[in-house]
């Protein structure tokens, strides 16, 4: 079968793979259809160079497909149903994967695309709990995104920020895949809206998500602009992931008692915190990695409900990968690049 291997730093090959045995008691065989590829997947973890990378290694953190057989013992999926694939091998049987929070698993043994290897190859046999059904109404495109684009923005905004209705929200990087569900989530959520882009391209597509405000950053101080949008209040909630090039700026765009919420690094990891600012203020900064099981099935549902929708910026087969790495290296990027691995 074909995969797509990282072998370097930014080189991508096409390989061809033995195919995996019958599924084990447990387990079930997926047809992988469609990958959704991540800056880790071309470049590793950026902002987390401290990490190597097992090599050579299959790329892809996020993923759907087709149950195409199941092994003995197996009742949470049948052949035939498309689903979503969640990214981490966590072990099932720790006290937080039981509560379904396997973000929170004691005993994970790695991430798909990082320390396993990922999802762009055509068939996998994988744990069935680790697989969510798709309901009616989603198709492979959003259960391929349920996982980390969806599931994240969902566990962040909702279970971490604790997000209500009539909040204000500043969303860093609108136009990023993360960015550009984050808006929809907080304005479908009843929430105004605040986000960044980095070039004036971008802020038409950024108000079409639903954006109320958007700065260019490279042209504006967003903190100025987000002070001078809230009347000097500040946003309830920041949702942070780029860093070291924000986090400062971040801290001062909220109001008192406000919460900010990261799953990201990626213009650095270190930065300097004002821990003043942080007391009197009496600021919440929280950390927020992966998702809940729950957090796909429920991303899924909005989704089929057209709550939220993918924003998609390229589809390409396996032998088109350096297009879509072309664009994503120029930043040209908005939304997600998807990889069709087959018609399925
Ligand atoms: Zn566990």
């Amino acid at each position: 079968m074909r995969a797509l291997q990282l072998v370097g730093d930014k080189d991508l090959k096409i390989v061809d793979l033995p195919e995996p045995e019958a599924p084990a008691p447990g387990e079930a065989r997926v047809r992988i259809a469609t990958v959704a590829l991540n800056h880790i997947d071309v470049w590793g973890w950026r902002g987390m160079a401290f990490a190597k990378r097992k090599m050579p290694l299959v790329i892809g953190a996020e993923a759907s497909g087709t149950v195409e057989a199941i092994g003995p013992g197996v009742s949470q999926v049948l052949p035939g149903q498309l689903v979503s694939i969640y990214g981490a091998r966590t072990c099932g049987l720790c006290k937080a994967c039981r509560e379904g929070r396997d973000n929170l698993c004691e005993h994970v043994s790695g991430v798909h695309g990082f320390h396993l290897d990922g999802f762009a190859q055509e068939y996998v046999n994988l744990p069935a709990r680790l697989l969510v059904p798709a309901p009616p109404g989603c198709d492979g495109v959003g259960a391929a995104l349920a996982p980390v684009t969806f599931g994240t923005v969902e566990h962040m905004l909702f279970d971490n920020a604790k997000l209500q209705p009539g909040e204000t929200i500043l969303v860093h990087a609108g136009g990023s895949g993360i960015g550009s569900v984050a808006i929809q989530l907080a304005k479908a959520h009843g929430c105004t809206v605040i986000t960044t882009v980095g070039s004036d391209d971008k802020i038409e597509k950024a108000k079409a998500l639903g954006a109320d405000h958007v700065i260019n950053y490279r042209t504006d101080r967003f903190e100025g602009v987000t002070r001078k949008i809230t009347k000097k209040k500040g946003v309830d909630v920041v949702f942070e992931h780029v860093g070291k090039d924000t986090f400062a700026g971040s801290m001062l765009c909220m109001k008192r008692g406000g919460r900010l919420v990261t799953c990201g690094s990626t213009s650095g990891v270190s930065t300097d915190v004002n821990l003043m600012m942080l007391f009197q203020q009496q600021l919440k900064l929280m950390g927020s990695f992966g998702c809940r099981m729950e957090n796909m099935a429920d991303a899924m549902q909005k989704i089929a409900r057209g709550i939220a929708r993918p924003v998609i910026d390229t589809e390409v087969t396996m032998d088109e990968i350096e297009v879509a790495l072309k664009r994503m290296e120029g930043r040209q990027v908005f939304g997600k690049v998807i990889l069709k691995m087959s018609e399925a």
